[in-house]
């Protein structure tokens, strides 16, 4: 008998990826079915990293620190420990620049001129699939992981600003109203985190691959809207330290993923492990519909981020109804909390998540797997658990050593 050629391998592993199915498209995001009420326009100023941002850049003697806290005294308990904590990157035995240079440039873009801008005065018009292709195919040059389209919702646009480093010019001031109402497209792009750095949670560098998310995805979004301005209309990017949108929810309805267990995006493609940013506009645009992965099903039994966390930010039990919203409610200060502990945003949730794999054939094929509801979900779970027993972080490489050593 004749031993497999390696034509023949790849050409079964194609037939049966084949025969297996896509994440099913569906009309309505799979978290419409969870919605019992109505859903409020979010307050940035409201989000911990603004409040946090009165500390260091505001100050106790600002009117905006006064303002906040006079209106939120339930907070400033927790803010003010929080904020005299260490700050991330900060344990020391780490080349901590390397972070910080990243998060610096990605201040630099973040800025209103970088983000913003006026269309130019006359429009390309482009029949609206042919645009959306091209969109996505510029933004998957550019870099991002993954990219789709959807109609921006009101309801995840953001009330007010909450993050402007102490009214930095370039920035809009604290507590200026959103106006996004023009805006009716968005585009959501997704950027894999590097999957060798995350192994080595909640260590250092975590913190590394996270800004290079945010850094690529920042860079992208940028360039993206800038593009779509020169064609004539109004876009906007939303990254990191300029968002206007809840960039989650936005992914979800631009048939990225679907809200996990974990409080934040899952995909099929590269489970919790991913960074994201947005472009909104006002440019005609087809729209992909969003998806369902089988995410509610497998996060209903699986729970493995939650036995993971440390801090037990992630909820064990049932979806609770939050902003007229079911679903399962991290519990931020207690997630940053242990960042401030361990001195980086931790991702032992993202690890550990079953979803969150390299990119080879066996994994992509159990994907596909888990994205079938029925019982086999919870086995697979299992599988995973003896498989890969329990998660002990790599050591980080040696490039990240403080300088001089
Ligand atoms: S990042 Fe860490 S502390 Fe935060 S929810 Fe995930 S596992 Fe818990
Ligand atoms: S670890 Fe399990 S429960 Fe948590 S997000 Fe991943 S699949 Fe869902």
């Amino acid at each position: 008998m004749r031993e497999p050629a390696n034509g023949d391998i790849s050409s079964l592993k194609k037939a049966i990826t084949q025969a297996l199915p896509t994440a099913k498209r569906v009309h309505a995001p799979t978290y419409a079915k969870d919605i019992v009420g109505d859903i409020r326009q979010w307050d940035e100023r409201d989000i911990l990293f603004a409040r946090v941002d009165l500390f260091q850049y505001f100050g106790p003697d600002s009117p905006e620190y006064r303002a906040y806290y006079q209106a939120h005294p339930e907070h400033l308990e927790y803010d003010t420990k929080i904020s005299n904590a260490f700050g991330l990157g900060k344990t020391g035995g780490v080349d901590t620049p390397m972070f910080a240079a990243q998060f610096e440039a990605i201040t630099k873009i973040a800025s209103e001129p970088y983000v913003d801008g006026e269309p130019a005065p006359h429009k390309t018009e482009v029949p609206p699939e042919r645009a959306a292709e091209k969109v996505k195919a510029l933004a998957r040059f550019l870099g991002a992981d993954l990219v789709g389209i959807g109609p921006l919702r009101q309801e995840w646009v953001y009330s007010h600003v909450g993050r402007s480093f102490g009214n930095r010019e370039g920035f809009q001031r604290w507590g200026t109203p959103v106006d996004l109402r023009h805006h009716t497209n968005a585009i959501a792009l997704g950027f894999q985190m590097d999957y060798d750095l995350i192994q080595r949670a909640p260590d250092f560098p975590v913190l590394l691959a996270t800004a290079k998310g945010y850094a690529t995805g920042a860079w992208v979004s940028i360039q993206l809207a800038e593009y779509i301005r020169m064609l004539g209309y109004s876009a906007r990017a939303h990254h990191l330290y300029n968002y206007r949108v809840l960039v989650v929810p936005v992914a979800v309805d631009c048939g990225l993923g679907e809200l996990s267990r974990a409080g934040y995006l899952i995909t099929k493609e590269f489970g919790l492990g991913l960074r994201l940013a947005v472009v909104t506009t006002d440019m005609p645009l087809a729209h992909d519909e969003p998806v369902d992965i089988g995410a509610q099903s497998f996060c209903e039994a699986c729970k493995v981020c939650a036995e993971n966390c440390p801090i037990g930010a992630i909820p064990m039990g049932d979806k609770v109804e939050f902003n007229g919203v079911k679903k399962w409610k991290l519990d931020e200060q207690k997630c940053y909390r242990y960042w401030h502990a361990v001195g980086t945003d931790c991702a032992l949730c993202m690890v550990t998540c079953p979803w969150t794999k390299p990119r080879n054939w066996f994994h992509r094929l159990m994907s596909l797997l888990a994205t079938i509801k029925g019982p086999h979900q919870s086995l697979m779970t299992q599988a995973d658990k003896l498989f890969y027993g329990k998660f002990e972080g790599a050591p980080r490489p040696d490039f990240m050593e403080p300088s001089g050593q």
